[in-house]
């Protein structure tokens, strides 16, 4: 198994409303996107890393991971207008030799290791695999603040990033999508569209998305805790 993570991170940050990405905001004095990518940088079956960075951010984002002094090959590219686009591209500066693509999120950077570990190792095995949460809301359909049902929690999980494949899989699901002109909003959606199963490996709770302003004060309590844990 030879394995790319993708870290999609060429978000503009605009629900957080900032005029700076929020993979770019510091959590104990450093980006969000580098305390992300140093989980993958930790892991062993990691060979090397893909990092999407927003247009405008390329040379700080290259700046970031050389000072940040990582041992593995972490290749940082411009990612596009929408966060599929941008693993697309990230998609054609695989290696030859990859077999498995882990896709993840920059803004979430409290995944653990055994997390990415699990499902990749699913993904190697069944073909895809994505962490997910159960929900523990209800959940109701709606049409313009008019409820149209409320959907059955017990076959309803939350997607997390890792999102991990074998790579054939996730090229013909991206090349499925390109001449449909679908868009997703995570990769396991395109590999879905193709008939194929895709695998749930529990996530976390811990595991946050950092999108709104409350996600971060949210960050720094989590933060804190994992470096008590340590
Ligand atoms: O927009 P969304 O919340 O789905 O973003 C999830 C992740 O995708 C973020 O880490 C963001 O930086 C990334 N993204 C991207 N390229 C885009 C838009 C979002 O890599 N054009």
């Amino acid at each position: 198994m030879k394995v790319t993570v993708i870290i999609a991170a060429a978000g503009s940050g605009r629900r957080m409303k900032a005029d700076r990405p929020k993979q770019l905001f510091l959590l104990d004095k450093t980006p969000i996107l580098i305390h992300t990518i140093r989980k993958f940088e930790s892991c062993k079956i990691v060979d090397n890393i893909i990092v999407a960075a927003p247009r405008e951010s390329v040379e700080e984002v290259r700046t970031l991971v050389n000072d940040a002094g990582f041992s593995k090959a972490i290749l940082v590219i411009q990612g596009g207008d929408r966060r599929q686009d941008s693993v697309s591209i990230a998609l054609q500066h695989l290696q030859s030799d990859v077999t498995v693509i882990a896709v993840h999120d920059a803004v979430r950077p409290f995944v653990s290791m055994e997390e990415i570990e699990t499902v990749i190792s699913k993904a190697d095995k069944d073909g895809a695999a994505i962490l997910a949460i159960p929900v523990v809301d209800t959940v109701k359909q709606v049409t313009r603040n008019i409820i149209d049902a409320t959907l059955a929690r017990e076959h309803l999980v939350l997607a997390q990033t890792p999102q991990a494949f074998r790579v054939e899989i996730l090229r013909e699901a991206f090349e499925r999508a390109r001449k449909d002109e679908y868009y997703g909003t995570d990769e396991s959606s395109l590999v879905e569209r193709l008939g194929r199963p895709v695998s749930i490996v529990r996530g976390s709770e811990r595991n946050i998305k950092i999108t709104r302003p409350t996600d971060l004060v949210l960050a720094r309590v989590l933060f804190e805790e994992e470096q008590v844990s340590k």
